[in-house]
This record gives C-alpha cells, sequence and structure tokens, in this order.
C-alpha cells in the first residue's frame, strides 16, 4: 500500500513538473511513534501513531485496531489522510494510528485499558491544535470516549477537540454515522450532472454494513433513477429489483443478506455483475488483475480505501472505466469529523441539517474542481485529487517555511 501511494505521488510528481525536493517533502514522514501497551495481565501490543505532515493544519485521520496493523501500513494511511484532507479543501493535515490486535480477544475491561494507554501515551504528541485522531477498523464512539477522556485528565482540556468520533452526548457530532454513504451519493450525483448523464442508472453494492447501506438508504431518498439490482456482505447477497430500506430492516434484526431471498450471489460475482454503478464499500484489494478483465460496470465508487489495486485502476481506467478514487468518494467521512472539531473549539452543537447542508457544499466544490482538473489536463480523476492535492500541500509548506523566516 505504501509502495502505491509513493509511485503515484512519484507519477503526478512528474506530470506537475515538480522537483526533487518537492517529491521528497511529499513523501517524508514527520513522525513516527512507535510504542508497546502492556496491559495489566500482562499481554503486550504494538501501538504507533504516524504523523505524516501538517503544512495545512493539525494532523487527522484514524486508530485502528486490527491484528494486521504494522508500521508500514499506518504510514501508508497516514500519507493518503494527508492527500485526502488536502484533495477537498480541508485545513487539516494527515495521520494515522493503530494498534497491533484483536479488539474482540480482549473484555470490555481490557479494551478500555488499551484505549486509555494508547491515549495517555500519545497525550504530548496530539491535541487540539497538533493531532486530531478519530475512529477507523475495530474502533467506535465508546472507545474515542474513553481516549478523549484520558487525554482530558492528563491535560484539563475540556473542549473534547482532541479526538472526533465521540458519542453524542460526548461532543460527537449528528450525522457522522452516515457521512461517509451520504457523500458517496453526493460526489456520484455531482460526477452523472458534471458529464450530463440524465438517465437511469442502474447500481450494485459490495459491503452493505455502515457505509454500504447508508449509501443505499440516502440514494434511495434522493435519486429517484438510481436503481439497486444487487448487493452483499460477508455472507454473500441478493440480487433483482432491490429496496436499500428493505435490506436494511433485514439486517437490523441480525440476519444475513444472503436470507433476504432466493435471488442469491456471490461476493465474487457482484464485482462482475452487469451494472453501471459498481460501489465498493467492504475492503481494500477487491479488484485487482485476476478480476479486472471481468468488469463490466462503466463507473466504480471506491467508499472503501484502496479497494481497486494499482493494475486494475490502470487497466480499467484504459479502457474508459470512471473510477472514483477514495480520496474523493469516501471524504464524507472526514469532512463530518472536521466539523466535529469545529464544533467542538466552538462549544456548540449543530443541527443534523446544518451538518448534512455543509458536507454538501464541501463535496459540490471538491467534486467539481477535481472532474474540471481530470478534463483539463486529460488524467483520471485520483490523478488529479493527487495533484490538487499535492499542489496545495507543497504551496502550504512554502508559505509556513516563509512565514518562520
Ligand atoms: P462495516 O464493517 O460497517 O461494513 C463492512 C461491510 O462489508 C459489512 O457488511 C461486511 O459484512 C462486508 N464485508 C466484509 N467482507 C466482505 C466481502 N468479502 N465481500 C462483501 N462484503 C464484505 O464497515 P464500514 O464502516 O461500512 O466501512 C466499509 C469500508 O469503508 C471500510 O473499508 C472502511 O475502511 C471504509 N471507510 C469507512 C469510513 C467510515 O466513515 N465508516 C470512512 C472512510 C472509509
Amino acid at each position: 500500500m505504501l509502495e502505491t501511494a509513493h509511485s503515484l505521488i512519484i507519477k503526478v510528481a512528474k506530470q506537475l513538473g515538480l522537483g526533487e525536493a518537492d517529491v521528497a517533502a511529499l513523501l517524508k514522514v514527520d513522525a513516527k511513534h512507535e510504542f508497546l501497551i502492556e496491559l495489566s495481565r500482562g499481554q503486550k501490543y504494538p501501538a504507533y501513531r504516524v504523523q505524516h505532515n501538517n503544512s495545512l493544519g493539525p494532523y487527522k485521520g484514524g486508530i485502528r485496531f486490527h491484528p494486521e496493523v504494522n508500521l508500514e501500513e499506518v504510514q501508508a494511511l497516514a500519507t493518503l489522510m494527508s492527500l485526502k484532507t488536502a484533495a477537498v479543501g480541508l485545513p487539516l493535515g494527515g495521520g494515522k494510528g493503530g494498534v497491533e490486535v484483536d479488539p474482540r480477544s480482549l473484555s470490555d475491561t481490557e479494551l478500555e485499558e488499551l484505549s486509555r494507554k494508547y491515549s495517555n501515551y500519545l497525550t504530548k504528541h496530539i491535541g487540539p491544535d497538533k493531532d486530531v485522531p478519530g475512529p477507523d477498523v475495530g474502533t467506535n464512539s465508546i472507545i474515542l470516549d474513553w481516549m478523549v477522556d484520558e487525554y482530558e485528565k492528563q491535560t484539563g482540556d475540556k473542549t473534547k477537540a482532541s479526538f472526533t468520533g465521540k458519542s453524542l452526548d460526548n461532543g460527537g457530532s449528528l450525522g457522522r454515522d452516515s457521512a461517509t454513504g451520504r457523500g458517496g451519493v453526493v460526489v456520484l450525483h455531482e460526477l452523472l450532472r458534471l458529464m450530463d448523464k440524465k438517465e437511469p442508472i442502474s447500481y450494485a453494492v459490495q459491503g452493505f454494513g455502515n457505509v454500504g447501506s447508508f449509501f443505499g438508504l440516502i440514494a434511495e431518498q434522493q435519486e429517484a433513477n438510481w436503481h439497486l439490482i444487487a448487493a452483499t456482505d460477508s455472507s454473500g447477497g441478493v440480487t433483482g429489483k432491490l429496496s436499500p430500506k428493505e435490506l436494511d430492516e433485514h439486517k437490523k434484526t441480525g440476519k444475513r443478506l444472503a436470507d433476504f431471498d432466493n435471488q442469491t450471489i456471490s461476493n465474487e460475482d457482484l464485482v462482475t455483475t452487469e451494472v453501471d454503478v459498481l460501489v465498493l464499500a467492504a475492503l481494500g484489494d477487491v479488484i485487482t488483475e485476476k478480476n479486472m478483465k471481468d468488469i463490466k460496470a462503466k463507473i466504480i465508487l471506491e467508499l472503501a480505501n484502496g479497494p481497486v489495486n494499482e493494475e486494475a485502476y490502470n487497466y480499467l481506467s484504459d479502457q474508459g472505466v470512471l473510477i472514483v478514487p477514495d480520496v474523493l468518494a469516501n471524504a464524507g467521512g472526514v469532512i463530518v469529523s472536521y466539523l466535529e472539531w469545529l464544533q467542538n473549539r466552538a462549544g456548540e452543537q449543530w443541527k443534523e441539517a446544518m451538518v448534512n447542508k455543509k458536507l454538501h457544499a464541501m463535496l459540490v466544490s471538491a467534486t467539481e474542481d477535481i472532474y474540471n482538473y481530470s478534463v483539463s489536463q486529460k488524467v483520471t480523476l485520483k490523478e488529479s485529487a493527487f495533484a490538487i492535492a499535492m499542489q496545495r500541500i507543497l504551496r502550504a509548506n512554502k508559505e509556513n517555511t516563509h512565514a518562520k523566516d
């Protein structure tokens, strides 16, 4: 993942005619914090926080609790966060954290101890003006509440702006749960408008979890012309004329999507199904050299991080498939995290409609910029998003250096 991120930065730097010093500044990581968390029962877990670049503002990025977390992955994700925040115009930098642990193997007490120790270790390196971590795979609002409480105990800071993704009565933002799925709908709607595509579209969703289901539910409310024809979760899934609301209600009863009715579809078949838009909302590396030649969708929306690998991205782009990159397609989540941080700093709690309105405005503007640049420069949307982000970071870098001089 790190190699892929670096190779795209280098490719786009060549397109932009950047010099070696600029490339080095973009690849460089400001700080890597690597430590071991020991729980009172003696288990030890490697833990990380990587701060990639803060030229545009405080580092921002989630904390992952997963058995496969490692320093290189955290570094790659931190780098991608800098590009994501910059691509959508946020005054934030990029960071990422993680603990190499299976959170399901811990009791609630152990999970709390781990979370508090993680926050405690990092106290002097993070904070509302330095680095603002949030949730990621394996972490949630309960964990973030423990972390912010620990930070508060250590520093006395009561703003709650040191972490985002907190629970609602502890400084969390309305609209955060649906933000990434909602953002996907806004971005796709805007791209279809920019390309003047008015005809009905069929779509399929891989990964009908938090992001995938909100994408479907919001599309069903707002986009009468979009028709869901297949959806899967890790159990497999269903195909036919589908209602996201009915699928969501079925899932809320704890049942598997594959049991919804008897028109089932496997995950392998879903990605190669005949559909206008393929929405990938499950995992990374789902479309690779193994299945790229079988893809029939004309548009792929990357709601998961990195679901189309580099080789497949290049092949499909050459074939005329429009791939809406993760840095834009799933940026709704970090945008509402930013809005949560703003609310905490101002001591306010905004209505959900206000949060959604601001999210909408920021994503429409980012989509227009990224699309227009890709058309004018004849590059893919991902290259365009990287080019815009890299130029913003370098400009801020230079301004900060001049300010110090
Ligand atoms: P989630 O756990 O709620 O949902 C993931 C869904 O994918 C589940 O329904 C699961 O059953 C399904 N799944 C797992 N393996 C699968 C497989 N092989 N085939 C099909 N489905 C499979 O997670 P989420 O919060 O919805 O996140 C989904 C993706 O989006 C992740 O890659 C995450 O990193 C990314 N993402 C999430 C956010 C956010 O705000 N939640 C923001 C940016 C990116």
